[in-house]
């Protein structure tokens, strides 16, 4: 079978912080409609290589396309009216308002004020679709602040859901989530990915076996593995070293 379309491909991508090299020479790609977990230990460059995605940080060399479109050297804001959208680990909810209000302002950046003032007089489709894909529909009236940790996670990545990406980076999503939860939150992301590449970066090893498509694994900057599958990368003695030797 053809392989999907690589959405994003990054290569050569290096950067140092004052003389300290956190990636170096880092080529991957994550296809369309994909659940790509990004792995590897503390430090070894995860969270470096989502925030120049996302134009938080510049690289010193490489390139990242999206859709062939060069990230490198936008701001987020546009990268994230490109398609791109992402999570962090402490939920980025608006605490004081209600669930369905956090959607539908999430909903509102990209709509003309007259369009946006015509839909606040029902639930908008796309609040409609995240409140129930979160199973967030009972607690709509409900202020976020007062939302469970795990709640919290799926309202954001409702209101990320209801910016119709076309990439979503989400920063370990099941951080600190009973098993229940996990499983939920796994089958949201699949939800997801119905119409969007989705790129994990989680340490969760059951959770990546569960629902990872592909994973590729960093470790000290580099790749060790990269676009493989779970089963290649569970079969992988260096892997295996980096996580159970270190
Ligand atoms: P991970 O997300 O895989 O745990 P990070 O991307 O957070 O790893 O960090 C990779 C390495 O880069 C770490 O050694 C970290 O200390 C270093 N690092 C990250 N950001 C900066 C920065 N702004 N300045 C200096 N060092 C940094």
């Amino acid at each position: 079978p053809t392989a999907p379309w690589p959405i994003l491909r990054i290569r050569g991508l290096g950067v140092s912080f004052g003389g300290f090299q956190a990636l170096t020479d880092v080529d991957f790609d994550a296809r369309k409609g994909e659940v790509h977990f990004l792995i590897g230990p503390n430090g070894a460059g995860k969270t470096t290589l989502v925030d120049i995605i996302t134009g938080l940080t510049r690289p010193t060399t490489g390139s990242v396309l999206f859709d062939d479109v060069e990230l490198v050297g936008h701001k987020e804001h546009r990268i994230v009216h490109l398609g791109v959208g992402r999570s962090f680990q402490a939920a980025t909810v608006f605490e004081a308002l209600s669930v369905e209000e956090n959607l539908d302002i999430a909903a509102s950046f990209r709509l003309p004020l007259r369009r946006l003032l015509r839909q606040r007089r029902g639930t908008r489709p796309e609040v409609a679709e995240a409140l129930e894909v979160t199973g967030l529909a009972p607690y709509a009236d409900r202020p976020a602040g007062a939302l469970a940790h795990g709640q919290k996670q799926w309202l954001e990545i409702g209101m990320l859901l209801t910016q119709k990406p076309r990439l979503l980076l989400l920063d370990e999503p099941v951080a600190g989530m009973s098993p229940d939860e996990r499983t939920r939150t796994g089958e949201l992301v699949r939800y997801v990915a119905r119409d969007c590449t989705v790129l994990v970066v989680e340490h969760d090893m059951d959770f990546m076996r569960r629902f990872a498509d592909r994973v590729t694994v960093l470790h000290e900057g580099k790749v060790l593995k990269a676009d493989a599958t779970v089963a290649e990368v569970q079969a992988d003695p260096v892997v295996q070293e980096v996580y159970i030797g270190r």
